[in-house]
């Protein structure tokens, strides 16, 4: 039997898409066409899909055996009342490795204190003294899931003391992991660094509103890799105009692209990145498409399915 999959994502990503599925689904032993074209619905298999509107209404996808995200954030498809189906997030190996690098960067940045001497056109000759090492630095992370694990890990490696922050009790090696909302002050009470990686759910929006900032350390800098919408945008600028905020790294934001006169690109506390920490990569998110779709045929569980009740 072959299984119809409809590459349901932004046409532009089918050229980067075609061969790594077709290659995935053989190595897979799955009998499967792909097709980026519209089709009848109730034809379909599964659908692959990238939060775009491709398809906004799945009633018509009446034999839709799962939903197969390629981005690891769901919010807009758990939110979409006519999906019904189960929807599988994406898990991939190489995109964990590309924002581990991400947030890594921007911790060294921060913790080393490097902007202050990259913009130095005035050739100041200021060295400073007593800069700490990352074991006498203070980092925590907002979500303990797939990537923040890694970031943890990676941190942690590099010496920093780690506080993680999770919906449910985690355990990680070497570092301190807080649980539930009742823990989040304490977690933010220490941030000198503090990394965003959770989902925008009902419970994580606005989570970073001008209380929550107030808990962080003064001159604290924050990294928010996750969803623009989990920070109060201007609870954040009125942090930092303040002093009591020491600089935010933004890769997401509530609307993107960032328009051009929102105040985040010209205030000087703010670094913009456009959505790149961490891009999925086809040659590997092919492989956890086609195990789920083989997975599927053969009965098996999915893997990284969305939780309806939590929404990721
Ligand atoms: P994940 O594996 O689902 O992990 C989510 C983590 O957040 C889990 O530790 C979870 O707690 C925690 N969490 C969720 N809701 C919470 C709450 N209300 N209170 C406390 N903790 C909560 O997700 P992931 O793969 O690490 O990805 C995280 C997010 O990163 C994605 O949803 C996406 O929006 C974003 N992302 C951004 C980029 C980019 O390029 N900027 C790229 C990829 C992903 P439990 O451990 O208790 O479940």
């Amino acid at each position: 039997m072959t299984v119809l999959v409809q590459f349901a994502a932004d046409r532009d990503l089918w050229s980067s898409y075609e061969a790594p599925l077709a290659q995935a689904l053989a190595d897979a032993g799955v009998a499967a066409r792909v097709t980026p074209d519209a089709v009848d619905p109730a034809t379909v298999d599964y659908l692959v899909t990238a939060n775009a509107a491709v398809v906004d209404d799945f009633r018509p996808y009446t034999k839709v055996k799962a939903v197969l995200n390629l981005w690891a954030g769901v919010e807009k498809l758990v939110g979409n009342p006519t999906l019904t189906q189960p929807i599988a997030r994406m898990v991939d190996p190489a995109m964990t490795e590309a924002m581990t690098e991400y947030v890594v960067a921007q911790v060294m940045r921060h913790h080393l204190g490097l902007d202050r001497h990259i913009q130095n056109a005035a050739g100041a000759w200021r060295p400073e003294r007593g800069q700490k090492l990352a074991r006498e630095r203070d980092v925590t992370i907002l979500g303990l899931g797939e990537l923040g694990q890694a970031a943890a890990a990676a941190l942690g490696a590099l010496n920093f003391r780690v506080t993680g922050w999770s919906r449910q009790p985690r355990f990680l090696p070497g570092a301190l992991c807080l649980a539930g909302i009742d823990r989040l002050d304490e977690a933010l009470s220490t941030a000198e660094i503090l990394v965003i990686l959770l989902p925008l759910t009902a419970q994580t929006e606005n989570l970073l509103d001008a209380a929550r900032l107030a808990r962080l350390p003064r001159r604290a800098v924050l990294i928010n890799a996750a969803r623009g919408p989990i920070l109060d945008d201007a609870a954040l600028i009125a942090a930092l105009d303040a002093g009591d905020l020491g600089h935010a790294t933004l890769d997401v934001f509530r609307q993107e692209p960032l328009p051009a006169d929102h105040p985040f690109w010209a205030h000087p506390g703010v670094t913009v990145t456009p959505h790149i920490a961490a891009e999925t990569r086809p040659g590997t998110a092919a492989r956890v498409i086609a195990e789920n779709i083989r997975r599927g045929e053969a009965g098996e569980p999915l893997l990284h399915l969305v939780e309806r009740g939590r929404a990721y």
